[in-house]
């Protein structure tokens, strides 16, 4: 019998939805291209904990070894006014791990398994011919958040995991291996006049200080900050599915949960899993390219429609000087829902 020669996908964006897409293509004999207007290695803003990924998920996508060196992580400490005010256990483990390692090792599996990496190689979104698949991360939004992040060695840690609560942001550490804490943060854009940009070391520091973070400022100074992993974006905000326009995103390029949910690096591979078998349908002449799209787009709605929904209506509770209180004094009475909460914005 002849084969039909399978067709080829192009993806844009080499972060964990379309590396790990591609891999697992790669690993069904499809021609995968995939562009990445970076180069691998690099440090990304990201809280570096992954919640709520399903076992499925990593089975499909032949994740487990690259997810082996993950430290998972139970106890949750939530600090405000430099005190801790709410400890409590996860409803399941998350893994902890480096993205300068998980992305540099996705990337070179994906070579490994044939696929064409083009670092340095920015597409445009204009066209979407059939068979590309766009996994470039956010879409621009309003320019309303900015996300800073670094390494810090000699960081000793009060919990597995420490959120920082402060004016209008919060602050995520947790041990990322190598002993390295990861320490990142989502800080709500100030005026220019506020916050005085500085040099790139000291970056996080000054908008830890001017979120009232100052004892946080003062651990993070006495500890070895790594310095080539500092890292910075700005014009972050979080997105609901745009409408349907014939292109197939995945990843946040889909959708951006709000990090407090340590949940998009989830979402991102989720994304690839949904889109894996009709992709290979398509390739393999068994479908279109259009209902191919509006099949994987239907079921990425119905997957996350209710935990984007519940992560937007709690984040102000994150950020809102009020609802902060709000938050911390459930926590401490012990009103917190956690499993529903937990359950809410990840299944
Ligand atoms: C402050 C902060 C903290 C976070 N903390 C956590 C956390 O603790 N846990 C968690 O699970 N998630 C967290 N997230 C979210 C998580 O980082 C993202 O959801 C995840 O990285 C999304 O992966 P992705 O592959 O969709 O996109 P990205 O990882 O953003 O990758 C997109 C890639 O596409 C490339 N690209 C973009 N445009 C183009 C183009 N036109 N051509 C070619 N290449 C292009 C970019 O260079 C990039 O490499 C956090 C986010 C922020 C901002």
């Amino acid at each position: 019998m002849i084969r039909r020669a399978l067709q080829p996908i192009e993806i844009i964006g080499g972060g964990l939805a379309g590396l790990s897409l591609g891999l697992a293509l790669r690993r069904a004999d499809v021609p995968v291209t995939l562009h990445d207007s970076g180069t691998y290695p690099l440090h990304r803003v990201c809280g570096e904990f992954i919640t709520g990924l399903p076992e499925a998920t990593i089975t499909r996508l032949g994740l487990a070894p690259l997810l082996a060196t993950a430290t998972p992580l139970r106890e949750v400490a939530w600090f405000r006014n430099g005190r801790a005010q709410v400890r409590h256990r996860l409803p399941k483990p998350a893994l902890a791990l480096s993205r300068h390692a998980l992305d540099q090792s996705l990337a070179e599996a994906f070579v490994a398994a044939g696929g064409d990496l083009r670092e340095r190689s920015r597409v445009s979104d204009n066209a979407a011919p059939a068979g590309r698949v766009f996994a470039g991360g956010r879409r621009l939004a309003r320019p309303e958040w900015v996300g800073i992040k670094c390494h810090a060695l000699g960081l000793p840690l009060h919990a597995e995991l420490e959120v920082h609560l402060g004016d209008r942001a919060y602050v995520g550490l947790c041990p990322v291996g190598d002993g390295r804490v990861n320490v990142s943060g989502l800080f709500r854009q100030r005026p220019a006049a506020v916050f005085v940009p500085i040099r790139r070391a000291t970056t996080l520091l000054a908008w830890l200080r001017a979120c009232g973070l100052g004892a946080l400022a003062d651990r993070l100074d006495r500890a070895e900050i790594d310095p080539d992993s500092h890292a910075a974006v700005a014009g972050l905000g979080f997105s609901q599915p745009p409408a349907g326009d014939g292109r197939l995103r995945i990843g946040d390029a889909f959708a951006v949960i709000p990090p407090f949910t340590g949940h998009g690096m989830a979402m991102a591979f989720q994304g690839a899993d949904v889109a894996l078998e009709p992709l290979l349908a398509w390739s393999r002449g068994e479908a279109g390219w259009d209902a191919t799209v509006q099949k994987i787009d239907r079921a990425l709605r119905r997957l996350f429609r209710r935990r984007l929904a519940t992560a937007g209506a709690l984040h102000p509770f994150l950020v809102e000087s009020g609802r902060q209180t709000l938050l911390t004094a459930a926590g401490r009475l012990r009103l917190l829902p956690v499993t529903t909460l937990y359950s809410l914005t990840h299944d």
